[in-house]
């Protein structure tokens, strides 16, 4: 058992930084290590999720940790989604059915910087331009390269790496225990584009929506940002026709987007120059064996438990880690292999369910949005929420706008879906819905129990 209240936390980024903040808050001595150079004074290269999707999940670490009065000068409601067909024509699907059900657009460098300044007046230190190559488990001893490329050895305590999908903590546990750890990468992949402000500085479309044309193996969405852009991002089969690859001449691209997106394309005035200079993300699921080795090392955030965005959940996910950690280190003290063990265990069914969450999304986002009973049931699950508060609530706000385990979002979620499909069996229209028949099945399938919001 280790006792100590010295911290060692790899990366930086968005949940390093803001677990920094927990840490650093309840009197730990907390030393991030990050391997880029400090983004509040250098350019970083452009090109990762400049901007992404904050919902009520991740908003509540931000308040424990008393900084999201400062995030939400950030932050661009967006109140629902805003289908593009074909033909240029748009809809607006509200995420919910209640004024305050929305997800917020949020910078990506903006809040991260936000996080970093936070945290180091908590009282933690930022190592910038140190990268961990690898980790000594045994002599608890970590490997950095720094800027000048020279290796140095850290003695650490307690070790928490929120080192990203690509994590070398993970890598390590890989190579030098034998941890087995799967990463599952999609054959799609993503590219970030840019739809600039009008000539007055103001959007180009609906300012407060998340705008999705979905066109079936492939999409395009959009989300706003605070200078009067849109960040959009297309995802797209690596291989195959259409795909990346297919995609190799700016005749191509641009036919491409004339026969798919053509009223985005109007607004996407350096598209070829973006699509070729920008790079192509590789998007997956990582599901790690151990999340945690002798009471020494924690993964954390993506480093843990990486998944495909089409839920916006991956960030509020981490940031719920934080939050969950910290209640962990509450229960247990300092007794660190307590801490990591009950936080892995708590934590991995709902990532599991949010991994899974994710990956069906991707099928709704880019498909399932185009199939008029898919709008049907849409619109008849906030009828029922309406007759059933707290007990029937749409699997979508289940997992934004609550706070119930995500496991449970899920089991619920299958259940409320039977019922949705039976009551939809031959129906196109809400009043013809059989409401005794509904009423039946919520009481007999998911009581009268109210989840928490
Ligand atoms: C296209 C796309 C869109 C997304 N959209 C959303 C969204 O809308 N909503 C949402 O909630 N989530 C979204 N996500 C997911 C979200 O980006 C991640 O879940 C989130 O960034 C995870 O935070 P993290 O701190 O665990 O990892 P990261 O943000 O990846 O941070 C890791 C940090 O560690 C540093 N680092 C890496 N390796 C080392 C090393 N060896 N040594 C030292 N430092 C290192 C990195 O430089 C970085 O600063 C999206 C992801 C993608 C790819």
């Amino acid at each position: 058992m280790r006792n100590s209240n010295d911290i060692t936390l790899i990366g930086a980024g968005l949940a390093g930084s803001l677990m920094a903040i927990f840490l650093a808050r309840r009197g730990c001595r907390v030393t991030l290590y990050e391997r880029q150079p400090d983004m509040r004074s250098h350019d970083l290269p452009a090109g990762r999720s400049i901007n992404l999707a904050l919902a009520q999940r991740g908003i509540r670490p931000l308040k424990a940790a008393g900084v999201f009065e400062q995030v939400a000068g950030l932050l661009i409601p967006m109140r629902g989604r805003m289908l593009h067909d074909e033909h240029g024509q748009t809809r607006l699907t509200p995420y919910g059915h209640k004024p305050e059900e929305m997800i917020h657009s949020v910078s990506r460098p903006g809040l991260n910087k936000l996080l970093m300044n936070a945290a180091e007046q908590a009282g933690a230190r930022i190592q910038f331009q140190h990268r961990c190559e690898d980790v000594d488990f045994e002599n608890a001893n970590v490997v950095f390269t720094d800027a000048s490329g020279a290796r140095q050895s850290i003695k650490s305590h307690a070790l928490i790496a929120a080192d990203g999908g690509g994590s070398a903590v993970r890598q390590a546990m890989v190579s030098r225990l034998g941890v087995r750890s799967v990463e599952d990468v999609l054959p799609h992949g993503y590219k970030e584009l840019a739809i600039p402000a009008d000539a007055n500085g103001r959007h180009r479309m609906q300012r407060e929506a998340l705008h999705i044309w979905p066109r079936g193996g492939y999409m395009l969405i959009a989300l706003p940002n605070l200078d009067g852009s849109f960040t959009v991002t297309l995802f797209l089969p690596n291989a195959g026709e259409p795909s990346f690859a297919s995609l190799n001449t700016p005749e191509a691209v641009l036919a491409f987007f004339q026969q798919n997106f053509p009223d985005a394309l109007k607004l996407l005035p350096s598209l070829v120059n973006e699509f070729f200079e920008h790079p192509t993300g590789l998007l997956g699921t990582v599901h790690s064996q151990r999340w945690h080795v002798n009471g020494h090392t924690l993964l954390l955030g993506d480093a843990a438990h990486a998944i495909v965005p089409f839920h916006g959940q991956g960030m509020n996910c981490a940031f719920e880690d934080c939050l969950i950690l910290d209640d962990c280190i509450d229960k247990h003290g300092g007794d660190w292999q307590k801490v990591f063990a009950d936080f892995e265990t708590q934590r991995r069914p709902d990532t599991e369910a949010i991994a899974a969450m994710a990956l069906e999304n991707y099928v709704e986002m880019r498909d399932v949005v185009r199939d008029p009973k898919f709008h049907l049931q849409k619109e008849l699950g906030f009828v029922l929420e309406e007759r059933h508060p707290g007990v029937f609530v749409p699997r979508y706000s289940m997992v934004m706008f609550h706070h119930l385990p995500y496991s449970e979002a899920r089991r619920r979620g299958a259940i409320q879906q039977n019922i949705l499909d039976r009551l939809t069996h031959g129906v196109t229209r809400i009043p013809d819905v059989d409401m005794q028949l509904a009423d039946e099945l919520i009481a007999a399938q998911l009581g009268d129990k109210r989840i928490e919001s």
